[in-house]
C-alpha cells in the first residue's frame, strides 16, 4: 500500500511533505520550512512524527527541523557532506543508502547543482521522489553552487525514473517557470495546456507541486534539452543537451 502524501504550504512559497504510513502508524516529514504549519498538521491527524529526511541546508528548508524535532522526538537525517551546515543529525546519509518509513524504504540520490550537497529520497513503491531545489515544477533550481554540467546530470537521473512518478519539489514557482518554458518551446502543445491547468491552479490558490514526472518530461524545458526543436528555438542547432541546457539555466537566470 502506498504511504499518504500530504503537501504543507510554508512561509510564502514552500513546501513540506509528510510521509504517513497507516499500517504501523510511523510518519516522516520531508523539509522542515517552519515548525508550526507542519505541528499543527500532526496534531490535526494524530500522528506521531518519527523522522525528519532534509534535501539541503538552504535555511527555507531546514529552519524548523530541531523545533519539530524537539517537539515531537523525530530523529533528524541528512545529507553526510554538508552535516557541517545542516541541523545536527542522527543519521547521515550518501548516494544510494536506504531509508525505511513504515513497510517502505527509499533509496537516497544524489542530486547536486542547486547546491553540491543535495540529496533527494525515491519511494519506489509509492512512486514519489523527493527533489527539493533540483528537479522543480515547471523547472529546476537556480546554480547557486554546482555546475550546469552537475545539474545535467542529475536532472537526467531523475528524468530516468519511471514516468508515473510524483515529484514532489520545494516551491510553488510554476507559473513562472512555465512563462519561461513558453519562450524557448514556441510549438508544445502539452505546455500550452499546463500553463493554462496552472494558472486555473493558481486563481484557486490550489498547489501545482507535486507533479507527475510524465508531465515533466512533456513540458519541463530544462528536461527537454535534449529536444532538437528546444535547441533549434535558441539558435543551438545541432548542440549537445548538456550545452542546450546551459544556456537555458542561464537565460532563466536573466528572464
Ligand atoms: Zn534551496
Ligand atoms: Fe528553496
Amino acid at each position: 500500500m502506498p504511504l499518504l502524501l500530504t503537501t504543507i504550504p510554508c512561509l510564502k512559497d514552500n513546501y513540506a511533505f509528510l510521509l504517513h504510513d497507516p499500517a504501523s502508524g510511523e510518519t516522516a516529514l520531508v523539509d522542515a520550512p517552519e515548525a508550526a504549519p507542519i505541528l499543527s498538521v500532526l496534531r490535526e491527524r494524530g500522528w506521531t512524527l518519527s523522522q525528519i529526511l532534509l534535501t539541503h541546508h538552504h535555511s527555507d528548508h531546514v529552519a524548523g527541523a530541531e523545533e519539530i524535532a524537539a517537539a515531537t522526538g523525530a530523529r533528524i537525517l541528512g545529507g553526510a557532506s554538508d552535516a557541517h551546515r545542516l541541523p545536527p543529525l542522527q543519521t547521515q546519509l550518501n548516494d544510494g543508502d536506504q531509508v525505511r518509513v513504515g513497510s517502505e524504504t527509499a533509496e537516497v540520490i544524489s542530486v547536486p547543482g542547486h547546491t553540491i550537497g543535495h540529496i533527494g529520497y525515491h519511494f519506489p513503491v509509492s512512486k514519489y521522489v523527493f527533489t527539493g531545489d533540483s528537479l522543480m515544477a515547471g523547472g529546476c533550481g537556480r546554480l547557486f553552487e554546482g555546475t550546469p554540467k552537475l545539474m545535467w546530470g542529475t536532472l537526467s537521473k531523475l528524468a530516468a525514473l519511471p514516468p508515473d512518478t510524483l515529484v514532489c519539489s520545494g516551491h510553488e514557482y510554476t507559473a513562472s517557470n512555465l512563462l519561461f518554458a513558453a519562450a524557448v518551446d514556441l510549438n508544445n502543445e502539452a505546455l500550452v495546456e499546463r500553463i493554462e491547468a496552472t494558472s486555473t491552479a493558481v486563481q484557486k490558490g490550489t498547489p501545482t507541486v507535486p507533479s507527475l514526472l510524465s508531465l515533466e518530461l512533456a513540458t519541463n524545458p530544462f528536461l527537454r534539452a535534449g529536444n532538437p526543436a528546444i535547441a533549434d528555438q535558441i539558435g543551438m542547432t545541432g548542440a549537445t543537451a548538456a550545452a542546450v541546457f546551459a544556456e537555458l539555466r542561464k537565460r532563466k537566470d536573466h528572464f
